[in-house]
């Protein structure tokens, strides 16, 4: 057994720095943190080659006088912190006088900095946290810090960080969420020269969430407002109509502070039991206010994770003002967009699927969560609404999104009736089995979702696509050879969320075995150059997606159940969509194949048709009672 040493401070601090900086997107955060702990109104991020060889965030902050940049680096040095009992309540986004050492232990740094009140500034640099030089110069009020060759003196940690495309991604998203978590502050963020996202600053939660999540995704999210014991949640939150593959898009903030926690992420799903389909998930931009000294936030030195005092009563808040957002009488406050807006961002008609208030009560099961007591929401603003940043200085800004998302189809062009569809108006009588006694009329298609079939005295409305999507199924389940492959014209580039890359690992044969072809370029980053010959091409990415999402959820382990994952996504990505032009043909064979009974529900579990006997109709006329 060796002897025991003291270890040195630069050791110290490299240990410590691991923990703190664990990629550049830590860098980006604990900066950005600065920068908003500064006060400023205005932060740039600008990063090149990943964030490692170089990222610069600039702000116009309070700045730091000469005396207090020499010693901003060194460990424990901290101007928001004086006493033990200035933990029990932290109002700053930084406490612990750590980030600056950490991130100048491994770096090597250019800082430049000016107080509003001072008529010069100071100009630092710093290799492996010594202070190379330091002297006066001019520059602009607040502070920029220059980051270059992250790691350059620890290449066991260079040797985890993944491709600077992947690093790079982390780092925009790092901004990104400390941007969505203070609308009081423009964030701009500039990657390779190019700017990936850009928010207003006018304090405006709409204007923030609008210009950061852009215009489609923040059409389909409702306002949320609530207050329960002290705890107070204000924000957006999908419709159920809107579920999301993954949780990527779920965004929690606490008095500023990007927040990860399984408490409010439970809360804002238990409030959509039963509204969204199996395998979604809500997405969310929450912000949660409530006494400093009610959170602790001195958790982990990256400062995400928090612990609430009364975790119970902040579940309460987050679930009720969701309930209430969700709440089909709410409705109107359903996040509007400003008329000039909402035509340039008019969805594809087709494909814009709303939901009425009874549909969503009819959706709405009991919770299984038992609600402590009656509990009073806010009711929101009914001013809040969605506008365009117009008083902003830049034009909206639609960023690009940090996950892969499918590309919607397009509907296919309308064409006129075929001859065909008149004729084939008479149901042939061989494909109602079970009733040939019954014969069943095909009667058209309606809102080109729905095929209307009349059998006798029972009016058959039949999902299109959940009963194609149910016959693929059927059909591939049952094949026991490979499904057939087709080879993309281009490849198309994938990269695997952490929880994703895993998945694909561990069932790539499987994946193989199913069509696709993946190749491996770095970390988590794959090019798709295959999928099943099912799929159409603009789909391939959302399709993996999906089976990413589907297989953490479910069967990772079992192979059978792997199997049946991909292959509901692939039979659905097969079938013809809600608002496509179909063929009446093809309509025709859908109808039989529902009306003899070989489909009732599509592979999620939704029914393919609903029925309405002349009894029903009839009450609803009021011709019987
Ligand atoms: P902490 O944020 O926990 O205090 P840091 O190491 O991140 O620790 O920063 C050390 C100190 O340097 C801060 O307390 C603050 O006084 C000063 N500082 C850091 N960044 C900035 C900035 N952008 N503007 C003004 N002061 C800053
Ligand atoms: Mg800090």
């Amino acid at each position: 057994m060796p002897e025991i040493q003291i270890l040195s401070p630069h050791v110290a601090d490299l240990i410590a720095a691991g923990e703190v900086v664990e990629r550049p997107a830590s860098v980006v955060k604990e900066l950005m943190e600065n920068a908003f702990d500064a006060g400023a109104k205005s932060v740039t991020v600008e990063l090149r080659g990943g964030g490692m060889t170089y990222l610069r965030i600039t702000d116009d902050g309070c700045g730091m006088s000469p005396e207090d940049a020499g010693i901003a680096f060194l460990r424990h040095a901290t101007s928001k912190l004086r006493t033990a009992r200035d933990l029990e309540a932290i109002g700053t986004l930084g406490f612990r006088g750590e980030a600056l050492a950490a991130i100048s232990a491994v770096s090597r740094i250019e800082l430049t900095t000016r107080r509003r009140e001072s008529a010069s500034g100071t100009r630092m640099t710093l290799s492996a946290g010594e202070i190379e030089s330091m002297y006066e110069t001019g520059c602009a009020e607040g502070t920029t810090i220059i980051v270059k060759d992250l790691f350059y003196n620890t290449p066991a940690r260079l040797k985890f960080m993944k491709s600077d495309r992947a690093e790079g991604s982390a780092c925009v998203q790092a901004a990104f969420r400390c941007a969505l978590g203070r609308p009081d502050v423009s964030v701009r963020c500039i990657r390779d020269g190019e700017e990936q996202f850009f928010s207003p600053g006018d304090s405006r939660m709409e204007s923030c969430v609008y210009s950061l999540l852009g215009r489609e995704e923040a059409k389909n999210m409702l306002a949320c407002s609530g207050e329960n014991e002290g705890v107070t949640v204000t924000g957006f939150v999908s419709s159920p109509a809107a579920g999301k593959g993954n949780r990527a898009r779920q965004f929690f903030f606490c008095n500023g502070r990007v927040i990860r926690s399984q408490a409010l992420q439970a809360a804002l799903e238990q409030a959509y039991k039963n509204t969204l389909l199996v395998g979604k998930f809500p997405a969310c931009v929450l912000y949660l206010t409530l006494s400093n000294a009610a959170v602790d936030v001195n958790v982990h030195p990256a400062k995400t994770e928090v612990k609430f005092t009364r975790e119970r009563e902040v579940f309460d808040a987050v679930y009720y003002a969701v309930r209430s957002a969700l709440d089909g009488e709410q409705r109107t406050a359903e996040v509007q967009v400003s008329p000039a807006t909402q035509k340039k961002a008019e969805p594809r008609s087709d494909f814009y699927q709303t939901m009425t208030s009874a549909e969503f009560r009819a959706r709405q099961g009991s919770a299984n969560y038992a609600p402590a007591r009656t509990y009073q929401t806010h009711t929101p603003r009914p001013e809040t609404s969605l506008r365009s940043p117009s008083a902003a200085p830049r034009p909206a800004y639609t960023p690009a999104p940090p996950m892969p998302r499918p590309a919607a189809p397009k509907p296919e062009p309308k064409r006129e009736p075929t001859p065909v569809q008149t004729a084939m108006e008479q149901f042939p009588e061989h494909a109602v089995d079970q009733a040939p006694e019954v014969p069943a009329r095909f009667i058209g298609e309606a809102m080109h979702t729905y095929i209307l079939v009349e059998k006798g005295e029972t009016l058959v409305l039949i999902d299109k696509h959940a009963a194609h999507e149910r016959i693929n199924f059927d059909r591939l389940s049952a094949q026991t050879e490979p499904l057939m492959s087709q080879t993309l014209l281009s490849p198309v580039p994938f990269d695997a969320a952490d929880a994703d890359a895993e998945v694909l690992r561990a069932q790539l044969p499987l994946l193989e075995e199913m069509g696709f072809e993946l190749e491996e370029l770095s970390g988590d980053s794959y090019l798709i150059r295959a999928v099943p010959a099912l799929i159409r091409e603009q789909d391939a990415a959302a399709a993996l997606e999906e089976i990413c999402a589907d297989l953490r959820h479910g069967g990772l382990l079992d192979p059978r159940a792997a199997r049946n994952e991909i292959l509901k996504t692939v039979s659905c990505k097969a079938a013809i969509k809600a608002g496509w032009q179909t063929e009446p043909q093809e309509l025709l064979k859908l109808a039989e194949a529902v009306l003899s009974g070989q489909v009732k529900y599509c592979p999620h579990g939704r029914p393919v048709a609903v029925t309405m006997t002349r009894k029903e109709l009839d009450k609803l006329f009021l011709r019987i009672v």
